[in-house]
């Protein structure tokens, strides 16, 4: 599942550039019990399988992740956002671990000490997606994995409000056209433009973070246009 994910486009050539690095380990190849079984029924009943602990503990142990930052991706962790993938980017090296069936015997969590992640409140049938998920987020962070450091901190929830509207080539398709504003070169006018539109967006779409965004500093050094617009978007309804 993650040759492909890892090998291709802006991840595959931070790999190239010798950026992002990853190994990937079978827990399968790990197992001792000759049918070469992972899981077993839960203790106490109920549905499902449970991830047993010595394929996980010996393949963990076997890539040294003792002692080191050791992930879960798990619906019952803390939440993947930007700041959590700021402080992960800041690791030189970590170890995720996926789970599949039921989920994976407490006693791997509490012995590698692990904190899980969850990728949002939904159940997917096992962790390689969440974990390519945080993968592929974290890796963004990295200094030169993407061409300008600057592209991550313009996109939406980075710069605190949701991304402006984008059009690209041709000027006119199917009778569709592009907003003037965006052809004729007035840089000024083109920023104060995108700026109304990412307020307007994030007060109807997003008001959590349109309420964070009025309380930070950046809604405190506004040029006097830039608060002209954010009063007037304030005032619709
Ligand atoms: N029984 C578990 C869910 C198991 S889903 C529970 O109720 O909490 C199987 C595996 O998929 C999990 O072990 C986990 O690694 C992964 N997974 C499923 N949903 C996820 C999510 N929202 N975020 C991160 N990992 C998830």
């Amino acid at each position: 599942m993650f040759i492909n994910v890892l090998n291709s486009s802006i991840l595959g050539k931070a790999k190239e550039k010798g950026l992002i690095d990853y190994r990937l380990v079978n827990i399968r190849d790990y197992t001792e019990d000759k049918h070469k079984k992972t899981d077993d029924t839960p203790f106490g009943g109920g549905a499902g399988m449970v991830m047993m602990p010595q394929p996980a503990f010996d393949s963990l142990r076997a890539v040294g992740a003792e002692g080191k930052k050791v992930i879960y991706m798990s619906p019952r962790g803390k939440m993947l956002s930007k700041e959590l993938a700021e402080d992960i980017s800041k690791e030189d090296e970590v170890f995720i671990l996926c789970g599949h069936y039921e989920g994976i015997d407490q006693r791997i969590i509490d012995a590698f000490n692990m904190e899980e992640v969850s990728i949002g409140d939904y159940i997917l049938t096992g962790g390689e997606l969440p974990a390519m998920v945080l993968i592929d987020t974290v890796s963004r962070l990295i200094p030169g994995v993407l061409s300008s450091e600057e592209s991550s901190y313009e996109e939406s929830i980075y710069s605190g409000l949701l991304e402006a509207d984008m059009y690209t080539k041709p000027r006119e398709y199917e009778g569709l056209c592009v907003p003037e504003v965006l052809l004729n070169g007035n840089h000024k006018l083109i920023d104060l433009w995108r700026f109304e539109k990412s307020l307007r967006l994030t007060k109807e779409r997003r008001p959590d973070l349109f309420r964070l965004y009025l309380d930070s500093d950046k809604a405190k050094n506004l040029s006097s246009e830039e608060k002209k617009i954010l009063k007037s978007v304030l005032c619709e309804d």
